[in-house]
């Protein structure tokens, strides 16, 4: 197989050999029962680490977006989210087919939604109106281009909600990421959420898994949820172990990523045909634009480089798994396509 620069993901990270050994090595119980050492472990880790009571430990960030909906929701309920979140744009609609649901879109700039607009959102009892019981949102935004909520911007959105009364639910797939950025303890921002969901196998690079934090009482809701959507899993201490080393070993190194995405963003921002919105770069994603999209996206892959589509963008996003040869790869590429072969 052709060895390519994979800068599509932080989700193609590979598992470290301390992982696979300590996957290899991990104690297993069935976790339904809740017998799993190594799960429970995690769990624990997880929630202290966040600064919250219990966690969860979940097939997929999906699922942990999901089952949290569920689980601050009624049926026929409105959630206030962002028109770009991963929630309305990734999640196959999944909030009004397994929340039944029905969700109220608010425009998002750098992640984010204006309070004046939320406030107006939010429903007054009235017996033509569904209840608003909800407000999602998402630390760092991915479509927004990976950017970072103020700890100023988190708590009065928290305010905002409790307030009136309604549940926050924090999308922090990259929680760790805007930690680094914002140079603070991930519990700073984790305090203005009620449950955050959490991934470990995006930067992290543990093969699989995400995490859902909050109350004891919500959590233990939540395990039921996950059981309703088929997500309770046996002896998955085999993964769960991985996720150990991710919280332990593999927060610090994220800040060379940021570097990277930076370092590239300064690169292509001398290129007139490309915009690409130096504000936005905060964490490790390049959001660029270019003409045409699709043809350079095509021509890298032709050099052993891969990158997505994102509408008429490029994202370009940095991890564990690509170094400075890769990033010359992608440099190297971009400028080729622009100005074809120097000599
Ligand atoms: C990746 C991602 C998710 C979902 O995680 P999966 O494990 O891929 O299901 C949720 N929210 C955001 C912002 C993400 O980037």
């Amino acid at each position: 197989m052709k060895k390519y620069s994979d800068f599509r993901s932080d989700t193609v990270t590979k598992p470290t050999v301390e992982m696979r050994k300590a996957m290899f090595e991990a104690s297993v119980g069935d976790d339904v029962f809740e017998d799993d050492p190594t799960v429970n472990k995690l769990e624990k880790l997880a929630a202290k680490m966040l600064g919250k009571e219990a966690g969860l430990f979940i097939p997929s960030g999906t699922m942990g977006n999901q089952i949290a909906i569920r689980l601050h929701t009624n049926p026929g309920d409105e959630i206030i989210v962002g028109d770009s979140s991963h929630i309305i744009q990734h999640e196959v609609g999944g909030a009004a087919r397994n929340g039944l649901l029905q969700t109220r879109t608010l425009r998002s700039k750098y992640g984010i939604l204006d309070l004046k607009e939320i406030e107006n959102t939010i429903r007054e009892d009235d017996i033509h109106f569904p209840k608003t019981s909800l407000i999602c949102i998402e630390n760092p935004h991915n479509d927004d281009g990976g950017v970072v909520l103020s700890l100023e911007y988190m708590k009065d959105l928290y305010n905002l909600a409790k307030k009136n009364g309604l549940y926050i639910h924090l999308d922090g797939a990259r929680i760790f990421n805007a930690a680094i950025f914002l140079g603070t303890d991930v519990k700073n921002i984790a305090k203005y959420a009620d449950t955050i969901m959490f991934c470990l196998s995006k930067g992290l690079s543990s093969p699989i898994g995400s995490m859902i934090v909050g109350t004891k009482k919500d959590i233990k809701k939540a395990r039921k949820i996950r059981k309703m959507l088929g997500g309770g899993m046996r002896q998955v201490g085999i993964i769960a172990a991985a996720g150990i080393i991710s919280l332990k070993k593999m927060v610090e190194r994220m800040k060379d990523d940021h570097k990277m995405a930076e370092q590239f963003a300064k690169f292509i921002k001398q290129f007139k045909e490309i915009k690409v919105d130096m504000k936005s770069v905060q964490t490790n994603m390049v959001y660029f634009w270019i003409k045409d999209n699709l043809k350079l996206i095509t021509y890298l892959k032709k050099k052993g480089v891969l990158v997505i589509p994102h509408g008429d963008r490029i994202r370009v996003t940095f991890h564990k798994d690509v170094n400075d040869s890769n990033l010359k790869n992608l440099e190297v590429g971009v400028k080729e396509y622009l100005y074809g072969k120097k000599n």
